[in-house]
């Protein structure tokens, strides 16, 4: 509907710590911002008409194969809040001292709560965020094309778009986010105990910039001269909340760690 206006970002955070970070139903922690009751009913971003669903039970919603009343139930009731073990126990950190495990890259810093680390800047572009909030890790993550157009998108757990052969599989502290069944765009694990996230691998795109991570190393590169701009391993940064910002591809050598 083009006349729908977004739903503002303080609703937003009024539903997810309300349902505790997951879908209600389920609790994963990947979701949609849903009206319980359609938007058209009463035109408007009442936070209490507002639910979290992962994007399997918001499917069954959409096409009424979840009733709406297991949705008031569950929004009365839901998962994450009565089973912390689904959320708050895997994605939260106490410490606000964190550590980033970067493909064998180690960057320490100090997030307090709302603070958001970007993970890699490029052409000030912030494709790869997380942001600590109410001690529960939150990732922001955007892939495009060479014209800009949006190939997948999360926004602080949130599927903004996902391509209809992707998905997001959550196992224990293990997330893994692909672009088709057999392409990772990103696999990390969130050790809470350690305060660690550790970037184990993935493929991110960004315009013509690819970022590998991989077991042995991280790499930039640019994909439309299948150039390798940077490649980094075993290294150990402490402080700032920017791990890598990369100018641009056009300029090979001007990748700053801060
Ligand atoms: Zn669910």
């Amino acid at each position: 509907m083009s006349d729908r206006p977004a739903i503002a970002a303080s609703t937003k955070r009024i539903v997810r710590e309300r349902c505790g970070y997951g879908c209600v139903i389920c609790g994963n922690p990947f979701v949609h911002y849903d009206h319980i009751f359609d938007y058209s009913e009463n035109r408007e971003h009442d936070p209490s008409n507002i639910t979290l669903l992962c994007g399997s039970h918001h499917d069954q919603k959409t096409r009424h194969l979840l009733p709406r009343d297991r949705v008031v139930a569950a929004n009365q009731n839901p998962a994450a809040i009565t089973n912390p073990e689904l959320v708050r126990e895997r994605l939260s950190f106490s410490s606000p001292q964190t550590s980033f495990l970067i493909a064998t890259n180690r960057f320490g810093t100090q997030l307090s709560n709302g603070d958001t680390y970007t993970v890699f800047a490029v052409n000030d572009m912030t494709p790869f965020t997380i942001t600590l909030e109410n001690g529960i890790t939150l990732i922001s993550l955007v892939m495009t094309d060479e014209t800009g157009r949006v190939l997948l998108q999360i926004d602080k757990n949130e599927i903004i778009f996902m391509p209809s052969s992707g998905d997001i599989e959550v196992i224990g502290s293990v997330i893994t986010i692909r672009e088709s069944p057999r392409k990772i765009v990103l696999q990390l694990e969130l050790n809470p105990k350690d305060d660690l996230i550790n970037i184990k691998r993935g493929h991110l795109v960004i315009g013509n910039t690819a970022v590998v991570f991989s077991d042995t190393s991280f790499s930039i590169l640019d994909s439309h001269k299948r150039r390798n701009i940077v490649t980094m391993s075993g290294c150990s940064f402490f402080g700032g909340q920017v791990a890598h910002s990369i100018s641009s591809p056009l300029f090979p050598g001007m990748c700053m760690i801060q």
